[in-house]
């Protein structure tokens, strides 16, 4: 009793001896006797012509034998070769057992548009249920990416009139499989839906857990057998019930469950298709199946108004979704200077601080006057060799002050410098020099014999270094711009030859302004940098290009960079304010007491390969360093994207970095909403002009930027998987291809496949790169000979 005149029936029955349906003759019943008690009549009921264990024995008597295997032949091909798992884009990670708990969001689609539904329905002579269905599967195929999609239904299964009466458990759940083709128009996918729920009903009998008996799916206690996301449309209207002086209305029930990871219900009402959509809040935020049933609206929306469109082509995202992803989620614009190219920016500085120390390696060193009078002698040699223009330039040089020097005179010969490693085959080294066609290779004395034989002019920077003292001490002019090379970068190719990146002075400028106006906004006065990557990796870019900002480079020798405890132990001793490495090198440096050390670099960088959750955790919490995640391609200039650790608790590889453009689009080059998995495309300032003399590689990899108004703009397909977190930030999952990184170096498998499969012994070739002992990576071959 509530009050005076009001009342509360609260019954709990177990599923196992009730279903929907009873549930209405319960309360007809509940009903009559009360009205029979209240006007002092024993009360009567019509008496049943059946009870449910006649049902039971009824249905064991002929679902057996022949009747049986008709109907369990029909599901076994109906659902052979089905995906173990729906993979929805969950906000946490998958407990290994479903708690089954949960909660809903409410779904109404407006009166206009569930017409629409409705008359699409009855033109293709398919029900409501069918269209919506239809929907609810393309929109689990989007947000999965799958396109083989398993939802659950129930069914009422009273086939037989005379169980319509009874209190029992008779509704059964069927399997509803789609294929969801993008091409294909939602037309087409209505009739395919349509012919499977008509064949379902035929075979509507097989009890759901015979089905999963008998086709034995792999069983997996975190998720529900054979599907996870259901879907119940109740077309029939629950009779409101009225006794003489009373009214009853029923009292919605939020059980706090989910039986499924997505359940979405819906009811025909005046105002439309109503109801709620059920999520598991294991896996699931309700801001995230509150945008689903965003997403859900505008997808039936779209669908009412152009059901032969594609799906590909039906957008799932409202109108502010798209504002914020494409625009607002965006990296900022930036200024930065457009006329200048690298080397004056660097002689622009070495006026403003002349006798500061420009580079450090070992005991020797530059100040930035030395070092800007070092390269222009060279560049002066180099232009009378023929470097100008998009010239390019082989540099084979360990990390040295001499490579500085190196790097510095290319480029105010207005040349692009080629960066080679002399530890990498000859075979590699060769093809680099032919395809780069350089007029002259910039090396030491001890390593000119690694070189493989070639046409070019060699200058040893060591031993040839009183001959280019000869030249003028003031820089040559040239009539190099900001749109030339400033370098190639050669990275590995999947068709067997490595390609190189070419890079224009202008997208090394902005990556220079990009990373001071985030990672580097703290950054003092003439800092110490360290270099330690590779000059052949385009890490060396970022270290590099500090010394524009007077900021003095402290080269990290190679035999100090091999060993952990050297390398920790010269952090201390160089007084290094910023370091940039990979996850695992910063792991090691850890691990050997760099948080402990005397003097701790105040900013870290770690790239090149994602963090792990334990490491970020650890390093977010630490005052000093800061450390930051920066992702970037080679194709993109080193770096789009950066986050400081501390500021998210799970790895992320953050936002764009300014003049930088981000899109996460499916396979038919559309956004996709926030949480769900896409491949990353970057467009603005960083764009490489593309790959030498690879133009249909270029053309693949470098598209039209479809989403910019600028003209010419392009987008890098990275073939990295990510996605859109609710706070804009981006998570990195993984690649869309074979490419992988094994200690930093980025390959190709398909390169080494092609050059197994090149020998005459080789039959077949696969490579995988394995990490079987944790943290070491290793690339395996499997060969048929
Ligand atoms: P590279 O051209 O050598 O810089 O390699 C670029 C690739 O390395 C990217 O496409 C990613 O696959 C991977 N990568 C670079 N930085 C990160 C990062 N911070 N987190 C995860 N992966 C990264
Ligand atoms: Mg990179």
């Amino acid at each position: 009793r509530l009050g005076q005149d009001s009342h509360l029936l609260l019954v709990t029955m177990h599923h196992i001896v009730s279903d929907g349906w009873s549930m209405g003759v319960l309360v007809r019943e509940v009903a009559a006797f009360y009205e029979a008690f209240s006007a002092g009549r024993a009360p009567t009921l019509a008496p049943l012509p059946v009870q449910y264990a006649d049902f039971a024995m009824w249905q064991r008597g002929w679902l057996q034998g022949e009747a049986l295997d008709a109907q369990l032949g029909y599901w076994k091909q109906q659902l052979s070769g089905a995906p173990s798992a729906l993979d929805l884009p969950t906000d946490r990670s998958r407990p290994p057992v479903q708690s089954r708990r949960g909660a809903t969001v409410d779904v109404h689609i407006p009166s206009q548009v569930s017409q629409a539904l409705k008359a699409l329905a009855q033109g293709e002579g398919a029900t409501p249920f069918m269209v919506l269905l239809a929907a609810w599967q393309v929109l689990l195929s989007r947000y999965s990416t799958q396109d083989d999609i398993s939802v659950g239904t129930p069914i009422a299964g009273r086939t037989q009139a005379e169980t319509e009466g009874l209190i029992g458990f008779f509704v059964n759940t069927l399997v509803l499989r789609a294929h969801v083709r993008p091409e294909e128009t939602f037309r087409q996918l209505l009739s395919q839906v349509k012919s499977t729920t008509l064949a379902a009903y035929e075979y509507q009998h097989v009890p759901f857990e015979k089905l999963v008996e008998v086709l034995q799916p792999s069983r997996d206690l975190s998720r529900s057998a054979l599907f996870q996301a259901m879907f119940t449309l109740q077309n029939a209207p629950t009779e409101t019930l009225r006794l003489a002086g009373l009214s009853f209305q029923t009292v919605p029930v939020d059980t706090r469950s989910s039986k499924f990871d997505l359940t979405l219900t819906l009811v025909e009402s005046p105002q439309g298709f109503v109801g709620a959509l059920t999520y598991a809040t294991d896996l699931f935020d309700a801001s995230t199946v509150q945008r689903m049933v965003g997403h859900l609206g505008v997808l039936l929306e779209a669908i009412a108004a152009k059901p032969d469109a594609t799906l590909a082509s039906l957008p799932l995202l409202t109108a502010p979704e798209r504002q914020q992803l494409l625009v607002e989620w965006n990296g900022p614009s930036a200024e930065f200077p457009r006329d200048l190219c690298l080397h004056e920016a660097f002689a622009a500085q070495a006026l403003r601080t002349p006798d500061a120390l420009a580079v450090i390696c070992r005991d020797e060193q530059l100040t930035f006057r030395e070092l800007d009078t070092r390269a222009n002698q060279l560049a002066h040699r180099l232009v009378k060799l023929g470097v100008g223009p998009d010239v390019r330039v082989v540099l084979c040089v360990e990390r040295s002050v001499e490579a500085i020097v190196g790097i510095l005179g290319i480029l105010k010969a207005g040349g692009a410098y080629v960066p080679i490693d002399p530890s990498y085959p000859r075979e590699w080294l060769a093809h680099v020099l032919t395809d780069t066609g350089a007029p002259v290779v910039l090396t030491q004395q001890r390593l000119r014999d690694s070189l493989p034989p070639h046409a070019a002019h060699d200058i040893c920077l060591d031993s040839d270094a009183a001959d280019l003292a000869c030249e003028p001490s003031h820089a040559p002019a040239t009539s190099v711009t900001p749109e030339h090379l400033a370098y190639i970068i050669y990275t590995s190719g999947s068709t067997g030859r490595p390609k190189g990146v070419m890079i224009q002075h202008r997208s090394v400028l902005n990556l220079r302004v990009a990373l001071a106006a985030t990672v580097h906004s703290g950054a003092q006065p003439a800092e110490r940098v360290s270099v330690n990557a590779p000059l052949s990796f385009d890490a060396s870019v970022k270290q590099l290009i500090q010394v524009l900002d007077g900021h003095t480079l402290c080269i990290v020798p190679d035999e100090a960079r091999a060993d952990v405890r050297e390398l920790v132990h010269r952090i201390g001793q160089d007084a290094l304010d910023v370091l940039d490495c990979s996850p695992a090198h910063l792991r090691l440096l850890v691990d050997e007491g760099l948080l402990e050390s005397q003097s701790i670099p105040s900013r870290v960088l770690v790239g090149g390969e994602a963090v792990d959750p334990a490491t970020w955790r650890h390093l977010a919490q630490v005052p000093r360093p800061r450390v930051f995640n920066v992702y970037g391609p080679t194709e993109c200039t080193v770096d789009a994207t950066a986050c400081a650790f501390d500021a998210s608790p799970t790895p992320t590889i953050g936002r764009p970095l300014p003049n930088v453009r981000v899109y996460v689009l499916d396979r038919t080059l559309r956004p996709v909403p926030v949480g769900v998995a896409g491949e990353l495309f970057i467009g603005g300032e960083g764009v490489a002009r593309g790959y030498l003399n690879r133009p249909e590689l270029t053309a693949d990899r470098f598209i039209p930027d479809g989403f910019s108004s600028t003209p010419g703009a392009r987008l890098y397909r990275t073939g990295d998987v990510v996605r859109w977190r609710a706070d804009g930030m981006l998570d990195y999952l993984g690649r869309a291809d074979f490419q992988v990184k094994v200690r930093g170096f980025r390959i190709e498998l398909g390169e080494i496949e092609s050059c197994l499969l090149g020998h005459p012994a080789v039959h077949a070739a696969v490579v995988l790169a394995r990490e079987d002992v944790p943290g070491d990576k290793r690339l395996v071959a499997y060969l048929v000979p």
